[in-house]
This record gives C-alpha cells, sequence and structure tokens, in this order.
C-alpha cells in the first residue's frame, strides 16, 4: 500500500519526482480517465488486462444508473438502488486507482490534468500520457439560469432527492392548507413537468401515478387523485426521437393516467407561483426541467470546437482535433456515425467508451486499431408510462403496451451495474406492479441539510 502512494504521489507531482530519486518510476503508460459514469467507466474496465496504468477521477465516489433517477425522483426506488461505488465497482481491478476530486482544468502542453479536491484533503495535479474525458452532460436552461432554482433537472442523485422531497411536501402542505386557502392547495397540487423527452414522459406518468394510485388513500383532507398533472414540450409532439405512431401512443397512455400534454407549448417564464406557457398562466408549485442538456465545460479546458450544446467536435477516432492523446467521448462529445450524430444516450456512450480503451490499447501494444473511426451500433430507443406500459422503437420492430414494457423491465435491469441492484429493484417493481405501493417515499433533506427549516417555499415541521 505505502509503495502504491507513494509511486501515486511521483505521478501527481512531476517536480517533486525528479528531486525525490528513491520514488519508483512507472513503466506503463498512465491513461487518466475523467468521469465515472457509463462511458467512462466502461473504458477503465476495458483496460483491465492492457499494459497501462489507470487513473479515474470522478467528483461523485459513485456511479449512477441515470435512466431510473426518475424512480427515485418519485419514490419507486431509493438512492443506493441504482448506483454503486465506483471503488466497488473497479477497485478490484489490478492496474487502477480511483480518485474522487472535481477536475477544474486541463493543460495539454503539460500534459497535467488539475482537480480540486473534495475528500479533504489538497488540491492535486495528475499526469497522463493519454486523456479520456467522460464528464456527460448538464442541465441546460437555455440562457434562462434564473429558472432553475423554481424548476430543478434530474441530473444527480441530490436532485432526484430533492425532486422527491418538493414532491412529497406537495401533498402534505396541501393536507394543511385546505381548509384556510383553497387556491393554494390547488396550486400546491400541480405538477409541471416541461420537455416531452423519455424523461420527461416517464417522470409525469409516474407523478400521476403517485397521485392517483399510490397516495390515494393516504389523506384525510384532500383527495391526492384530483392532482393536475401537466407535461410541457416546445416541440410539435412528445418522444420526437420515436416514431410518430409511437408517440401517439404514448400520449394516450398519458392521457389515461391523467397527465395533460401541452405540445407547441414554449415556456416563457418561470418563477415561485407557476409557469407562463404560450401567453397563459399556470399556477404550479412543482415544476420540473426535462427540457435539455449542455455538456460539462471540457472545450473551455481544451480551447477547442465545440457545437451549440458545448459538445466537443471530435474526430472520427473519438481524439481531440490536435491531440492524438486525448479523447473525448459520450455526452461531452460530438461525433458521428453512419452520417448521422450519435445520440447522447447510454449505450452511445458505453459503445465510446469501449472503443477509445480499445484504440489506446492497440497504440500502446503496437497493434493496429479495430478501426480507424468509431461506428455507433443503433439498439433503439425505450421510454416507459406507468406501472405496465411503454414504448419500444427498436429498428423495425415498433411496440407499445405491456410486452414493450416487459422488454424495458428486462434491459434495466440487464445494464443495471450489480447483482445487489439487480435484486432489490426486481423485488420493488413486483412489490409495486401487484400493490401500487411505492417504498421510498422518504421526504429526507440529506442533499441539504441546511434546508430542513424551510424547502420549497413553506416551512415544513422539523
Ligand atoms: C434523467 C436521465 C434519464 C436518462 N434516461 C436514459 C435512458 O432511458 N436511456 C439512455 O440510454 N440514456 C438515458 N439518459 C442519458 C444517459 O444517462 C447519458 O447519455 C449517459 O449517462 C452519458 O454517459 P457519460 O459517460 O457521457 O456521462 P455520465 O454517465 O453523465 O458520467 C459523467 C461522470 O463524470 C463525472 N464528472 C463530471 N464533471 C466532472 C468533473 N469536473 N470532475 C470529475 N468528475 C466529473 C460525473 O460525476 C459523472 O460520474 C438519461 C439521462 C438522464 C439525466
Amino acid at each position: 500500500m505505502a509503495t502504491i502512494s507513494k509511486w501515486f504521489s511521483a505521478r501527481r507531482w512531476p517536480e517533486a519526482q525528479e528531486s525525490t530519486s528513491e520514488l519508483a518510476q512507472p513503466t506503463v503508460p498512465e491513461v487518466l480517465i475523467i468521469g465515472g459514469g457509463f462511458g467512462g467507466l466502461r473504458a477503465a474496465l476495458e483496460l483491465r488486462h492492457a499494459p497501462v496504468h489507470v487513473t479515474l477521477i470522478d467528483r461523485s465516489n459513485h456511479h449512477i444508473f441515470q435512466p431510473l433517477l426518475y424512480q427515485v425522483a418519485t419514490a419507486m426506488l431509493s438512492p443506493a438502488d441504482i448506483s454503486g461505488p465506483i471503488r466497488g465497482i473497479a477497485g478490484h481491478q489490478a492496474n487502477i486507482d480511483v480518485v474522487l476530486a472535481e477536475v477544474t482544468g486541463v493543460d495539454t502542453e503539460r500534459r497535467m490534468v488539475h482537480t480540486h479536491d473534495l475528500a479533504g484533503a489538497y488540491d492535486r495535479s495528475f499526469g497522463y500520457d493519454y486523456l479520456i474525458i467522460a464528464t456527460g452532460a448538464e442541465t441546460n436552461y437555455f440562457g434562462h439560469e434564473d429558472w432553475a432554482p423554481f424548476a430543478p433537472g434530474l441530473k444527480t442523485l441530490e436532485d432526484a432527492i430533492a425532486i422527491r422531497r418538493n414532491i412529497l411536501l406537495a401533498f402534505e402542505a396541501a393536507e394543511a392548507e385546505t381548509a384556510h386557502d383553497p387556491d393554494r392547495a390547488r396550486r400546491l397540487l400541480t405538477f409541471a413537468v416541461i420537455g416531452g423527452g423519455p424523461t420527461g414522459v416517464e417522470m409525469a406518468g409516474a407523478i400521476a401515478e403517485v397521485a392517483r394510485q399510490t397516495l390515494v388513500k393516504d389523506f384525510r383532507h384532500i383527495r391526492p387523485g384530483s392532482a393536475r398533472v401537466l407535461l410541457i414540450e416546445a416541440g410539435p409532439r412528445i418522444l420526437a426521437t420515436f416514431s410518430e405512431a409511437l408517440a401517439r401512443k404514448a400520449e394516450d397512455k398519458l392521457a389515461r393516467l391523467g397527465v395533460e400534454v401541452k405540445c407547441g407549448a414554449p415556456v416563457e417564464s418561470v418563477d415561485t407561483e407557476g409557469l407562463i406557457v404560450g401567453g397563459n398562466r399556470i399556477d404550479a408549485h412543482t415544476i420540473i426541467w426535462a427540457a435539455g442538456i449542455s455538456a460539462s465545460p471540457v472545450g473551455r479546458w481544451l480551447g477547442t470546437k465545440t457545437d451549440r450544446a458545448g459538445r466537443v467536435q471530435v474526430r472520427p477516432d473519438l481524439s481531440v482535433q490536435g491531440q492524438d492523446n486525448i479523447f473525448v467521448i459520450g455526452d461531452a462529445a460530438s461525433v458521428s456515425s453512419h452520417s448521422r450524430p450519435v445520440p447522447g444516450i447510454a449505450p452511445a456512450a458505453l459503445q465510446e467508451g469501449a472503443f477509445a480503451a480499445a484504440v489506446i490499447r492497440a497504440r500502446v501494444t503496437g497493434k493496429s486499431a479495430p478501426r480507424s473511426a468509431f461506428v455507433y451500433f443503433d439498439k433503439g430507443v425505450l421510454a416507459t408510462i406507468g406501472r405496465s406500459f411503454a414504448v419500444a422503437d427498436i429498428r423495425r420492430l415498433q411496440l407499445a403496451g405491456f410486452p414493450a414494457w416487459i422488454l424495458w423491465l428486462v434491459v434495466h435491469i440487464y445494464f443495471l451495474i450489480g447483482f445487489r441492484n439487480r435484486a432489490v429493484v426486481m423485488f420493488q417493481w413486483a412489490w409495486s406492479y401487484f400493490t401500487f405501493q411505492r417504498g421510498a417515499r422518504l421526504i429526507t433533506y440529506a442533499d441539504r441539510p441546511d434546508q430542513r427549516e424551510k424547502v420549497s417555499g413553506f416551512v415544513t415541521a422539523g
């Protein structure tokens, strides 16, 4: 252990290494990976047998299965069910060091990555021979960052816990309010989801189910089933990446669950009391932003060209223009395959992670790369609405309803990391399917202990 930490320190400070002759010199190339999400983690695992040393840096200590974040936000699953510690997943790999730190910049000339320490130690810099950047995306308010406090996005476990708290608190506050101010109670029971992509559709359907099924018998002074749930989409229809026929079926299902779908309705403003959509004011206590993402600041770090969403325009082999040894993958990268942009979804990030690792493996072993350009294998798209309905657009196969939902279940269980998570999630889904219950209906302040007394505009009893 002592040897590893000495060696590791030497890699962080080349200056110190020069003046400390007893420190061991690394004998294999250093691959530094920023981000332990889908792309970064896959790249790290693919390099397990390569003659390289890997350093994987992430600002969180856990990998998140983001496709199920909405189920944490709507109390179906607990945060630990959809995440796993990065050390637990990759730490057993002999050639890897995992570091908890936030990357603040990249010095491409000196081949150094600068970090801000998050473990109470000191800020450090790490050298690299190859760099893979897989820092994903951030919520994009398209220039309206002032909306963020009123319409939180869903990207991290903290976001999901905060949204869950807001949803559950809204019912509690409405229960306390009805006798005094029915208008305020109605506003408390109005939920607006902005963005009609898969996340928005899944979120709106799940909130409607919480209101109309899970909580239906739990309150005495309000009827949770009377809650108004809106799904607001600026474009002409929801689920733009699915066929029109499937999107229509999804919309019908949402309507049956009592979700009001408003398409062609751009949001004009958002504030503490609600939002303005297409010139009309809607009073809503809980607003959720599922309308867009932009890449993390990788383009700025590298001083390189980005597209409009801030993604680095990489070369066909995923390397950065003028920087053969730097690769950008996943949601942070903009690349085309079969003359079409590769979508910002988990399978693309996984495939890009495997490809970048293969290119590096080939270079360090002096073999030719498997392919000169990344080719995306499109496995199709899935979205679920409620507890037994989904839509699946998989090449020529288009499914809607229960069979698509079974497919959705199988795919999500298969890609979820860790046996424990798979077992727990399968049990929770089965339990909920038969009982309509959601086991994680907890109002907690773990993400914001300072906010325990005052959350979302109303005071709560401790
Ligand atoms: C709510 C939601 C639902 C989704 N649903 C689906 C779905 O159903 N199907 C699907 O295929 N895709 C879905 N996606 C998209 C999918 O999750 C992403 O495409 C995928 O996660 C991208 O992988 P990535 O490796 O590029 O980034 P991520 O998986 O986001 O990983 C980025 C990692 O980088 C770390 N990081 C970021 N900045 C720094 C920094 N400065 N320093 C250190 N570490 C840093 C982060 O902590 C994170 O661990 C969904 C996304 C969201 C948010």
